[in-house]
């Protein structure tokens, strides 16, 4: 299926994205947002599209239009009416004529994974205006993924807007500051997240299969896991994440090994749990080394390891008796990067 989805911004997109691509569709996406002000908020918004988009991948197509004059003009005599009115129709047609005009079989838009627009208003009139163009409407309920789109935007440091678009929504937003309107789900219930936690671990050796996804040794883990304070990240009780931490004196840890469970991998939760253990130790620790291959470099620098401190020459071959793989890298030296935990 040849499917134009309009696209509000990188944030909404992503959980509609990865869940058509689940369904095998790609959509290709359409920004046309007129209702987004003043400029630097319209500009954010689209060039964290056109990043995002290249990194996944996908089909961009822009039609730029920063709308002001035109939307102030069309929804100053209701304003109070003017998401239903004006603005979703606006952006919609517009979607719709041009999904007609370049031979797609349907249309849809991430504003159905957001919990704050007027879900049956919108529906509504993507159904007439399928009616109107004869063209497919690919309706979608994507509200229950909203809060695994926004962690993974989170996760990947997008730029977050803080109001809907217009100045209406700004002024409601920061101006009159009414938590009922700012946080109005029109009915719509967001499902709540499972609690996480970080719990210290002492059974450390179940834990042995799991290090040795990330240290395929086990003699060389049982060099130090005796030794290490060993740490899990749970969502209430399912295990994601475990972290070991070295006592290497008395202002200095090292991490020794961190890894996540397979199907929990690549949504940010290393992070999660490397980031509250260096918040729990630097009130009696200064610094935290990572000794690592040179793919997984840039990963730590982001966390805060960014001070290089040594290299040991051929670790890998000298100290295991496989070879050691890190995706097409083989590993032969260990490089040591520190992180202060003082700095804020
Ligand atoms: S609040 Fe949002 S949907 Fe409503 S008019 Fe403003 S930008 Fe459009």
């Amino acid at each position: 299926m040849k499917l134009l989805m309009h696209t509000c911004c990188a944030p909404c997109s992503i959980y509609c994205i990865d869940s058509l691509r689940g369904e095998g569709i790609e959509p290709v996406l359409y920004w046309f947002n007129p209702n987004i002000h003043p400029y630097m908020e319209y500009k954010a918004r689209r060039d964290t599209l056109i990043e995002y988009s290249k990194l996944i991948n996908a089909q961009l197509i822009i039609n730029e239009n920063y709308g002001l004059r035109e939307f102030c003009k069309n929804v100053s005599d209701d304003i109070d009416n003017r998401c239903t009115n004006y603005c979703y129709l606006v952006r919609l047609e517009e979607t719709v004529k041009y999904a007609k005009e370049n031979g797609y079989d349907a249309f849809t838009s991430t504003l159905f994974v957001s919990p704050y627009q007027k879900h049956d208003e919108l529906k509504r009139i993507c159904e007439e205006l399928s009616k109107k163009y004869d063209i497919e409407f690919l309706y979608r309920d994507f509200r229950p993924g909203f809060r695994e789109g926004q962690n993974k935007a989170r996760e990947l440091e997008l730029y977050m807007q803080k109001y809907c678009g217009c100045v209406f929504s700004e002024e409601m937003r920061y101006y009159n500051r009414n938590s009922i309107q700012t946080s109005n789900t029109n009915g719509y219930e967001i499902p709540k997240e499972p609690r996480m936690q970080v719990k210290k671990i002492e059974n450390k050796e179940d834990y042995i299969d799991l290090l040795l996804e990330a240290d395929p040794s086990k003699d060389m883990i049982h060099k130090y896991l005796n030794d290490s304070d060993v740490y899990a990240l749970k969502k209430e009780d399912e295990l994601i994440s475990i972290a070991v931490i070295l006592h290497i004196d008395r202002k200095t840890l090292e991490l020794k090994n961190i890894v996540t469970k397979e199907n929990f991998r690549n949504k940010g939760y290393a992070k999660t749990l490397l980031k509250s253990l260096c918040g729990n130790y630097k009130q009696k620790y200064d610094r935290m080394l990572v000794g690592t291959t040179e793919n997984n470099i840039p990963f730590y620098v982001k966390q805060g390891f960014d001070k290089y401190e040594k290299t040991i020459k051929n670790f890998f071959i000298d100290n295991y008796k496989e070879e050691i793989k890190d995706g097409e890298l083989t590993c032969t030296d260990l490089i040591y990067y520190s992180k202060d935990l003082k700095k804020k």
